[in-house]
């Protein structure tokens, strides 16, 4: 692990392959990444790691996941009951489809938007795990939009005064979570979006506390759960230029504010006109000179406090996700078996039975996920890994079973008003909020190898380093530079090349990864014979119903062999690594998939009948998914491929993409450029 302060492997490499900018910009998000590490205190090495690099876990551990989703079932249900109460009475939306006041002030009086916040403080004291039997159960039954007000308030709201606030901000502000009072988390920008650490908006410190800016550009976008009179954590600059970003609690105006009207500061929050959670608030918030008291500054990193946040906005993410899948394939079957298709009703036909087995499917994966995720970070052990893989798996499962929806509802899937239609955009927003699912993927393959690449690779990737240092200390220019020492660069750089094996090979670490090579494969080559035997003989799988035991099996046995596909592209692209996004995000969705076939044999293990067909098929659907993908044995249609992408991203660069030449584009929302926005300026007035 590294210290505070000290620059993470990759970033490292991506200095020492050329990118600086990248280095500097992962450097900084790793360094919160790695504070968080550090307060989490993780007792066990992440689950993910420990399937593929061994040693295995304990089935009990696999399915810790099932038992907590049973242990918590049934605590839903008083919150649940008053929400579909007013569902029932026709209260629970207003006529423009946003969530009613009738419908806060029901569930409030139920304590549900301070579910997790302690007794002490007003709350219901409830745990994360009986959290998300509330998101699901309420997705599941067509109040989506208020599991994601809830999920927000008490996952990067409420939660990060639960981990980093103080006494004071805790007892202040708390009891108005708790009581309902809206609560937000403002960090994205209308200039930023996934590069956290690269906010504008900033404070000035006063003597009688913080003066907030976040304006034009640095006006904070699409913060959900943000409203007039609500609280927000706003992510700000300590100081214009400084390199030191805070984290403060805002309580917003009852109304904008404009300065000059007796005010010294200027407020506005309107909405962001994001066309997904629609049913929510979500808002674009503009600071001039807006005060904030000196106790309202969280001890603590913005970006830090976010990231810490988000691995429990990911457990309620998927098991959000595995809700609004029951009610798409409740809504599906319902009319499959109605509905007379060519030659009898739907649902006798192979097709939609497959869809509907899908949707079913998607929602077992969301929930066996996001279960274990809970459970394991209530045992202690590293998230890294699971978090991510569980909200991209949840986020994807949830889209395409929405297009299997869609294929089996037909022309009433789109019909304006029905919860279907009204799941759709977010369902597809789920893979881009609390992290954008390609992009966490990749990072899950760094955190999970990361480990093994400190340990084995590190000296493989100095000695490249080394090879490009200039004769005067520098760094060679961009075309001179080896990324990986193969046939090619031999003929290119022979001298250089020569140089670097050489180097390698009086390296020690060089020596340690042979071991390590020497050791796997030799116990690959003991436990090979083991594969005749029928999946019965191991007490590992005996635990499991007799059609799922296969399929644990499978994912167990490719995980571990995912050990050698990680090295092999190592191997291959060596420093190139660090922008080979592809290889690496086919890695990721390996992982994926392997991962979630475990997770659901072991979840349904305690389930009906039912729960262990649909774990069957899913595993099965997953099985063929992985099996799609190719890595090690298609490197060179991998390559091929990535030369095929280089080249279109630079026509398109370039100006040069004929298809797209002579259509113009269209202006996109919330322009950040100056010129750009001083025309939005006067459109929205912001
Ligand atoms: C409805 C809604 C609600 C939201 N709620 C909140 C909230 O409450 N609080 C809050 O702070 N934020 C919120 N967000 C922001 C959200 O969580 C994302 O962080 C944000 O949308 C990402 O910024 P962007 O869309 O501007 O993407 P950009 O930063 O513009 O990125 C565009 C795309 O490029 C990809 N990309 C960028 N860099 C790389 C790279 N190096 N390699 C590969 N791909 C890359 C990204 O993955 C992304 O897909 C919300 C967003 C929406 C739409």
């Amino acid at each position: 692990m590294n210290g505070a302060g000290e620059s993470s492997t990759t970033a490292r490499a991506l200095a020492a392959a050329g990118d600086a900018e990248s280095a500097r910009d992962v450097g900084a998000l790793d360094r919160a990444a790695q504070a968080v590490e550090r307060k989490l205190a993780a007792r066990r090495v992440g689950l993910v790691e420990r399937l593929i690099y061994g040693p295995p876990p304990a089935v009990a551990e696999l399915q810790s996941g099932g038992v907590m989703a049973q242990a918590v079932s049934g605590s839903e249900e008083a919150i649940v009951a008053v929400a579909l109460g007013c569902l029932a009475r026709g209260e629970a939306f207003t006529a423009n489809g946003r969530l009613s006041t009738a419908l806060r002030k029901t569930v409030a009086a139920e304590k549900a938007y301070g579910y997790t916040v302690t007794a002490e403080f007003g709350g219901r004291g409830a745990s994360y795990g009986q959290l998300a039997a509330v998101e699901e159960a309420l997705a599941a039954n067509g109040l989506g939009p208020l599991a994601v007000e809830i999920s927000g308030q008490l996952t990067i709201g409420a939660g990060s005064l639960l981990a980093y606030g103080d006494d004071h901000q805790q007892r202040t502000f708390l009891p108005l979570v708790a009581e309902g009072r809206p609560m937000a988390f403002g960090l994205t920008e209308v200039g930023v979006g996934v590069n956290a650490k690269k906010v504008q908006a900033y404070v000035e410190e006063h003597a009688d506390g913080y003066r907030l800016f976040a304006e034009g550009a640095a006006n904070k976008l699409w913060i959900t759960n943000a409203v007039y009179g609500g609280l927000v954590g706003i992510v700000a600059r300590i100081g214009k230029d400084s390199p030191n970003i805070g984290l403060f609690i805002v309580d917003l105006p009852a109304q904008n504010v404009e300065q000059g009207m007796g005010h010294d500061y200027e407020f506005r929050c309107e909405p962001s006109g994001v066309a997904a959670f629609l049913a929510n608030f979500n808002s674009r918030l503009h600071f001039r000179n807006f005060p904030v008291p000196k106790a309202n500054r969280i001890p603590a990193d913005g970006v830090e406090v976010l990231f810490y946040c988000l691995r429990m906005g990911r457990c309620m993410l998927a098991a959000m996700a595995a809700g609004y899948q029951r009610m798409l394939a409740r809504d599906a079957s319902h009319y499959a078996l109605q509905r007379l298709g060519v030659g009898g009703p739907v649902i006798r036909h192979e097709v939609p039975r497959l869809n509907l087995g899908r949707i079913l499917g998607g929602a077992l994966q969301a929930r066996a996920l996001a279960y274990l995720s809970l459970q394991q970070d209530a045992d202690g052990v590293d998230l890294a890994g699971l978090r991510d893989l569980t909200k991209s798996a949840s986020a994807g499962a949830g889209v395409e079973s929405m297009l299997a929806a869609e294929h089996v509802l037909g022309g009433r899937s789109f019909h304006g008003g029905s919860r279907v239609n009204d799941a759709r955009v977010n369902l597809h927003l789920f893979g881009v909020v609390e992290g954008e699912d390609d992009l966490i993927l990749m990072g899950m393959v760094r955190d999970i190898t990361q480990r093994f690449v400190d340990r084995y690779l590190g000296a493989l990737l100095g000695v490249i380093q080394s090879v490009n240092v200039a004769p005067d200390g520098g760094k060679l220019p961009e075309g001179e530079r080896i990324l990986r020492i193969g046939l090619a660069t031999l003929g290119r750089h022979p001298a250089r090349s020569v140089a670097a094996v050489a180097r390698l090979l009086v390296q020690p670490k060089f020596w340690l990864l042979a071991g390590w090579v020497v050791r796997n494969a030799a116990a690959d080559l003991l436990r090979s014979p083991l594969c005749l035997a029928p999946a019965a003989c191991f007490a590992r799988y005996r635990t499991l119903p007799k059609p799922l035991r296969r399929y644990a099996r499978y994912a167990e046995r490719k995980l571990r062999m995912l050990r050698w596909s990680y090295l092999g592209i190592s191997l291959f692209f060596q420093l190139e690594l660090t922008r080979a996004q592809i290889p690496l995000q086919r890695f990721g969705k390996c992982v994926e998939h392997l991962v979630s076939m475990l997770a659901i044999c072991h979840h349904a293990a305690a389930g009906d009948a039912s729960l262990q067909q649909v774990a069957a098929l899913q595993a099965q659907l997953l099985r063929d998914k992985y099996r799609a993908i190719r890595i090690v044995s298609g490197l060179s249609s991998l390559q091929r491929t990535r030369r095929m992408v280089a080249s279109i991203g630079a026509s398109i660069e370039a100006g040069e993409c004929s298809l797209i030449e002579d259509v113009d584009p269209q202006d996109f929302g919330h322009p950040w450029s100056a010129a750009s926005q001083t025309s939005a300026q006067r459109r929205t007035k912001l």
